[in-house]
């Protein structure tokens, strides 16, 4: 199966200068709605792969939940759905094996089910974290800068045909 591995942060919603996103800042990138609904026509699986260190801040928890309620429902109104949302709560400091650029989020999923490397690809705006992850599951790296629009489907497309 084809998989589009997409992070969340400043990657389809807006990351603020200070990384703390909260129901006010909270804004869906350009060209998230277009893409998404692109990649689900073209068979890809939307997996979402995001680090969030929830110990970091007081209400950083009560923000994330909150700001992912927003996420998930206005892609619902768009008819979109992630097939699977990953997520590591944990700092660096806590050496876990699913923060990224390490892929214990993924593991299982890989398992579980038979992924086209070739086809799948990792979309993301930090070189370390989802750049190294990318490489660490044998997928393309498209890049993207932080809260830039998000790539075109066609984009996308152009890309992954480019020998790497
Ligand atoms: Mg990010
Ligand atoms: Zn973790």
């Amino acid at each position: 199966m084809k998989v589009a591995f997409l992070d969340r942060d400043g990657t389809l919603i807006y990351e603020p200068p200070d990384g703390i996103i909260r129901p006010e800042n909270f804004r869906i990138l350009p060209g998230v709605f277009a893409s998404l609904k692109s990649l689900k026509e073209h068979g890809y699986k939307l997996v979402m792969i995001t680090n969030q260190d929830l110990t970091v801040n007081d209400d950083s928890e009560e923000n994330f939940k909150q700001t992912q309620k927003i996420l998930l429902d206005e892609l619902a109104r768009e008819g979109i759905a992630f097939d699977e949302i990953f997520l590591c709560p944990h700092s660096e400091e806590d050496h876990c094996n699913c923060r990224k650029p390490k892929t214990g989020m993924v593991d299982a999923f890989f398992h579980e089910h038979d992924i086209d490397l070739s086809v799948s690809f990792v979309v993301g705006d930090r070189e370390n974290a989802d750049g190294g992850f990318a490489q660490n599951i044998r997928v393309r790296y498209i890049r993207k800068g932080t809260n830039d629009a998000f790539p075109s489907f066609e984009e996308v497309r152009k890309l992954m045909n480019t020998a790497s």
